[in-house]
């Protein structure tokens, strides 16, 4: 990040401007927003006799986690027919939260120089 922000300084307002307005096109569409972490789990079913309660678990199922920290993170089963486009939104979510980062990471450059719009 302290990298990041050197970078910054050494580039003209233009070019400032010039690649906020890249960033802000790269930007998905707000509505496909998914934040979580995917993962895989196999689970234990619990019945009597069943092969898991031999260590042959059932999974992997896939679930999305969410919440802030692992302490109060929640689990969501995501069905194996959408999965795909789970991930899809999630890796997008991720590219677009580094943008927006990006993108105010510029403007307080801009704002230090007294160059940020009105
Ligand atoms: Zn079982």
């Amino acid at each position: 990040m302290a990298n990041k922000q050197r970078d910054l300084a050494e580039l003209s307002v233009r070019q400032l401007r010039s690649r906020r307005r890249r960033l802000a096109r790269s930007l998905a569409d707000p509505e496909t927003t998914l934040r979580g972490a995917l993962l895989n789990q196999q689970r234990r079913c619990g019945k009597p006799g069943c092969r898991c309660a031999t260590g042959e678990l059932h999974g992997p199922y896939t679930y999305l986690s969410v919440g802030r920290s692992a302490g109060q993170a929640r689990l969501l089963y995501v069905p194996a027919a959408i999965a795909d486009a789970v991930r899809r939104r999630v890796e997008l979510t991720e590219v677009a939260e580094a943008a927006l980062a990006a993108i105010s990471a510029i403007n307080l450059e801009l704002l230090a120089r007294r160059e940020l719009e009105p």
